[in-house]
């Protein structure tokens, strides 16, 4: 198991020694499997165990899939019966529904599921059920009652840098961005740029003398509480303001964990709002760090510009009305190294004309009279035939139709 919520499960046969064991990878309760030349492919059943019964098979996988998808299980309380009340959970995973049963007190956690059930219809023999018996490190599968496998487990092991066959990542409820992902790169000026290929994106660390402005989010709060564990550890400096560029899901997604760490949020007057219904909003079904506190937030509106200087960086952020993207838009400006974070307003083609948001930005840039040697994009990191940086020059020099 890894801490984003990955695993790696092999079975091998006791009838079969010689043969290699069956290699399963699983990702957040769903299952992968791939060939001996490293190829995704769909999972395969092994012996009577079909792919939804692994994805269940190991107690352990199963709490991390509770952990990872709590919206998946639904706890019904029933009885009393005998003046005992039961829980049991309805649990939808790989399409088939399973009811579980937990024992007599479900808050108990994800651990005392002790057995699973399910429905299955067999195109031949009709209907039947299917059911899961963990009884610690051995577990008991049964089909209409009859033991159809009975497994051993050996003790879990903890993987790093670990990676599933990619599958179907629409599929996944949340990219999860492992902590070893998040490395610093010195742009110099006080400018960090965490580079994330996962996300396709950068983030950035500005570092002042006492304390950080972290600038732009991570899609998700979880992503955002990795990000502040490793700007702990790297700077050692609390981050005391949290900028992004704007409301798109991407951008502004971590607010609630750098208001959980204290940060004053900037944000434009428009974008106020949103802020405050997001940390205002229900995270029962996964908890994060600001749904468990009670930190009062700080939110900055920030109309025209703001600017933050002291012996180890300067920084105006300048909330662009202008953007083509949306109604307000922070770019943020390094006036002693002449740099620009550019969000995803550019596109920059070499040789080519810049067009629509790039070119607006360009307009802008000159409008508002800054010097500007380097600019460097949030999104996109990768994308066929554009520049993630692009020199003053390069700007320039593209604004003219060619
Ligand atoms: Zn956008």
């Amino acid at each position: 198991m890894s801490k984003t919520g990955e695993g790696e499960i092999t079975i091998s046969n006791k009838e079969r020694a010689d043969s290699p064991p069956d290699r399963y990878y699983w990702r957040q309760g769903r299952v992968f499997q791939s060939n001996d030349a490293g190829e995704d492919r769909p999972p395969e059943s092994v012996g009577d165990l079909s792919p939804a019964t692994l994805a269940m098979i190991h107690p352990g996988l199963l709490a991390a899939y509770w952990r990872e998808r709590p919206e998946n299980f639904n706890p019904e309380v029933t009885g009393p019966r005998n003046d005992i009340k039961t829980t049991h959970y309805l649990i939808a995973s790989n399409d088939a529904l399973w009811r579980a049963w937990s024992g007599q007190n479900y808050m108990q956690g994800p651990h005392e599921i002790t057995y699973l059930w399910r429905r299955i219809h067999h195109d031949v023999m009709g209907s039947t059920y299917e059911n899961i018996d963990y009884d610690g490190s051995t577990v008991r599968v049964r089909r209409a009652g009859a033991i159809v496998s009975t497994l051993t487990f050996a003790d879990p092991k903890p993987i790093e840098n670990f990676r599933t066959p990619k599958g179907d990542p629409k599929r996944d409820a949340a990219m999860v961005i492992p902590p070893e992902e998040f490395v610093f790169r010195d742009l110099g000026g006080g400018l960090f740029a965490c580079e994330l290929a996962r996300a396709n994106a950068r983030v950035f660390v500005i570092e002042f003398e006492d304390h950080l402005l972290v600038y732009e989010g991570v899609y998700t709060t979880r992503n955002a509480e990795t990000l502040a564990a490793a700007v702990r550890e790297r700077f050692k400096k609390p981050v005391k303001f949290f900028a992004f560029s704007h409301i798109h899901g991407q951008y502004v997604g971590g607010a609630r964990a750098w208001a959980h760490e204290g940060a004053t949020i900037l944000a434009p007057p428009s974008s106020a709002p949103l802020i405050t219904e997001m940390l205002s909003a229900p995270f029962d079904l996964r908890p994060d760090a600001w749904s468990r506190g009670a930190r009062e937030a700080l939110i900055e509106p920030v109309g025209e510009r703001w600017i933050h200087e002291d012996a180890s960086s300067a920084v105006v952020i300048i909330n662009d009305k202008e953007s083509d993207h949306t109604d307000e838009y922070f770019v943020v400006y390094m006036p002693r190294t002449r740099t620009i974070l550019t969000g995803d307003l550019l596109f920059y083609r070499p040789g080519k004309a810049l067009t629509g948001r790039s070119l607006t930005l360009a307009k802008y840039i000159e409008k508002q009279g800054l010097e500007v040697e380097r600019c460097i994009t949030t999104w996109p990191l990768e994308w066929p035939g554009v520049k993630n940086e692009v020199t003053g020059e390069e700007l320039r020099a593209a604004m003219k139709p060619k």
